[in-house]
């Protein structure tokens, strides 16, 4: 952040916000202004000119960007950058103009030399008489003329040629039917009134939705949307990147059409920046899309919607290490809004936020249609084990029920929350276990690949045929992922059409829409995925679910496994029966009393909250306090050790005493793509006054050499 002067010719003309041009270093770059002051300590050079007329990233955004970077410990630069897309921050991209061709005065009066024109002329005008101006693009693929035949007609005085703006619409060739707000069911109406009632109100409100799934939150937030855009305001609706499928974007944009803008990871930069400047100029009020259309540039906004508030993934893994869910709570009160968070599993601070009275808790607590939840069973594959003698990946009930569907012609999911052959790869002779050279983890096998790679650093090299170690040609494979769990249905249902849904096979741009639609045009009988397709699906015909092994994600060493569990295995369950028939879910866990796994398969979140809470108060940890971690990353390890230690030395006499300490320690992924890692966690007391102290202590100094510290406040992994 550099200091300049507002030359008089641009005086009151310079607000914050605004995009301008100023000298640096040797040459002209732009930039935005994000603070007016009146003096400064510096010699000034003068702002040279200012670019754009309208400001550029409003008033409440940055007051935003200086709560994240103070809340959040990260340099101010980084908060601010976070409000624009690259795109338009690069100043580069360019409203997409194309040639169009209109008739002159002359061409629309006709008169005599008109009729002295050949046929052929006269048929090009008379096209755009009927037509109106056209792309020269498209008159030329007419047919009636070509392009060198326009330029003629251009110098003769009968058209014109000109470059107008027009619009990169990536929906351009989807067709939307239209569709009405529907009729509420009493539990909705109840919500809406509430919500509304918020709306209304100039004090906002935040509000969350618990509604299980299918019991039509979506309709909910469609119809707060239509109320606040009725009062004049604007809205953004944040959704998990990964269930901003077509299908979620088709029911906003069915309801509002051409008012709505999605903003999700497949656009090019041009449509980005097409979308950014339609909400920046008021033509799009509702913004869609992840964790980042948080920063719409609205200036009325009226209500926030955060769907899936308890998902993980908003919250960004890099600086700003900001929680998009609460962030939305802070730019709503600051702007007045309305923030309505909404999930059939709510997170345990929004549901602890309920409790403590600081946000309004509403419930929806049946199907839209009445329909029944799918019967679920937990299988305990201990006992199938020792029923089998061996263990084994799918239980006599998952196999039978398999069976049944497809001679039904109904459709399966099956859920494994791992991509991959097999997670280890082991020599029996020596013991030796394949492992990344730069992380703490071993390697997975991708068979049809025939590589091992990292899931960590993205790592891969070619797989052994011996053991690298003792040449042994005994090598043994174990654990399993979506990858083995294919190739074993497709062996045990051979007729069956299966389709997997992972990282791995989704590479391509477009193959998430294409399995998608070959599976609801039933072409799929078996769709097999990791949590890719926990979410949002919603496939009448899928009336049985089975979660291969349920308790990966239980023994991952973070307090909030249990949570996520219930989480995840809830939202599965969800899949299934949602249409005519009623569903099953089978559920195979080699833990089956755990508790968050008990409550899971009855729907039953309010019994999981209040056995969770008690550890987590006996304990201190969220939602009962906040959590701070601060880490040391470095290449030598010995390095980041010696730095957390003095870290840790300083900091502790600045403290609270409610603060608690654990570390420093190495984290418990040691050493990720190349840098050894170690880390100091806190917990309790005033989380604002531990920011400002860790902020003190690494965004206003310099870092020690080779090693790297930052701060993670409200982490969401503990790894
Ligand atoms: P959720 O978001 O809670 O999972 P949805 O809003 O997707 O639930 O609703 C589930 C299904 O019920 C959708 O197909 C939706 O169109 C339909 N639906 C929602 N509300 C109503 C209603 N009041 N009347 C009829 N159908 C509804
Ligand atoms: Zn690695």
């Amino acid at each position: 952040m550099f200091d300049y002067s507002v030359p008089p010719a641009l005086r009151g003309q310079v607000r914050e916000g605004s995009r301008v041009k100023v000298e640096f270093k040797h040459g002209e770059r732009s930039g935005y202004v994000v603070a007016m002051k009146a003096t400064s300590p510096y010699k000034l050079k003068p702002i040279l000119c200012l670019e754009g007329e309208r400001e550029q990233i409003p008033k409440g955004l940055i007051w935003l960007a200086e709560w994240m970077s103070d809340y959040y410990c990260c340099p101010k630069e980084h908060a601010i950058q976070t409000l624009l897309p690259a795109v338009v921050r690069s100043g580069e991209m360019k409203h997409k103009q194309v040639l169009f061709v209109s008739l002159t005065i002359k061409a629309m009066a006709g008169g005599e030399d008109f009729d002295a024109l050949s046929d052929k002329r006269k048929e090009v005008i008379s096209y755009l008489r009927r037509e109106g101006d056209t792309m020269l693009t498209e008159l030329v693929s007419t047919g009636i003329v070509s392009a060198s035949t326009v330029s003629k007609m251009c110098q003769e005085g009968w058209l014109k040629k000109e470059l107008r703006v027009v619009e990169r619409d990536p929906f351009l060739n989807d067709l939307v039917q239209r569709d009405q707000p529907k009729d509420l069911t009493p539990e909705q109406k109840t919500a809406l009134d509430a919500i509304n009632a918020s709306l209304l109100a100039v004090d906002s409100q935040v509000i969350l939705l618990h509604g299980i799934t299918a019991s039509g939150k979506t309709e909910v937030y469609l119809q707060a949307i239509a109320t606040c855009l009725e009062l004049g305001k604007e809205a953004i609706v944040l959704v998990p990147e990964i269930s901003l499928t077509p299908q979620t974007c088709e029911r906003f944009r069915s309801r509002f059409g051409d008012l709505v803008s999605v903003l999700h990871s497949g656009l090019s930069d041009g449509e980005r920046f097409d979308e950014w400047t339609r909400i920046n100029e008021g033509r799009s009020r509702i913004a869609i899309g992840a964790r980042s259309a948080l920063f719409a540039p609205f200036r009325e906004l009226g209500l926030i919607v955060v769907d899936e508030e308890h998902e993980t993934s908003y919250k960004q893994e890099e600086s700003p290490r900001y929680n998009a869910r609460d962030l939305a709570v802070v730019r709503g009160k600051h702007e007045k809004a309305t923030i309505l968070l909404g999930s059939a599993t709510p997170s345990l601070e929004s549901y602890y936020n309920c409790q403590q009275g600081r946000y309004k808790l509403l419930e929806l607590t049946e199907r839209v249609d009445v329909k029944p939840l799918p019967n679920v069973q937990l299988i305990d594959m201990g006992l199938e084990a020792a029923l089998a003698g061996k263990a084994q990946i799918f239980s006599r009930q998952l196999k039978d029920l398999i069976f049944d569907r497809l001679q039904k012609h109904e459709q399966i999911i099956l859920f494994l929350n791992r991509r991959g052959f097999a997670t280890q790869m082991m020599c029996s002779k020596c013991g030796y276990v394949a492992s990344c050279d730069n992380c703490s983890v071993s390697y997975v096998y991708h068979k049809h690949a025939g590589t091992l790679n990292c899931h960590l650093c993205g790592a891969e090299k070619l797989a052994p045929m011996k053991c690298p170690q003792c040449d042994d040609p005994e090598i043994r494979y174990s654990g399993f992922g979506t990858e083995k769990i294919e190739s074993i249905t497709q062996a045990l249902f051979p007729k069956a059409k299966i389709a997997r849904m992972d990282s791995d096979t989704m590479r391509a741009k477009d193959s998430y829409k294409k399995v998608l639609e070959s599976f609801r045009a039933g072409r799929v009988n078996i769709l097999i995925g990791t949590q890719m397709i926990a979410k949002g699906l919603d496939f009448p015909n899928v009336t049985l679910v089975g979660v291969i092994q349920a308790d990966i994600g239980l023994h991952i060493p973070d307090f909030r496994s249990g949570e996520r569990t219930f989480q995840l295995i809830t939202q599965v369950a969800g899949r299934a029966g949602r249409g005519d028939t009623p569903g099953d879910v089978i559920v195979q866990t080699y833990t089956p009393d755990h508790f968050a796994l008990k409550f899971a398969i009855h729907h039953d979140f309010k019994s999981f909250y209040d056995e969770e809470m008690i550890s987590r108060k006996m304990l201190d940890f969220p939602p009962v306090s906040h959590m701070a971690i601060v880490h040391f990353r470095s290449r030598e390890e010995a390095l980041a050790a010696a730095a957390a230690e003095a870290f840790a030395d300083e900091l502790k006499p600045h403290l609270e005493e409610k603060t608690q300490v654990i570390g420093p320690m190495p984290s418990p992924l040691s050493k990720v793509q190349t840098y050894f890692r170690y880390q100091i966690l806190l917990r309790g007391g005033s989380i604002r006054r531990l920011s400002r102290i860790l902020r003190a202590m690494i965004v206003s100094r310099k870092q020690p050499q080779k090693v790297n510290i930052y701060a993670d406040i409200d982490p969401r992994s503990l790894l």
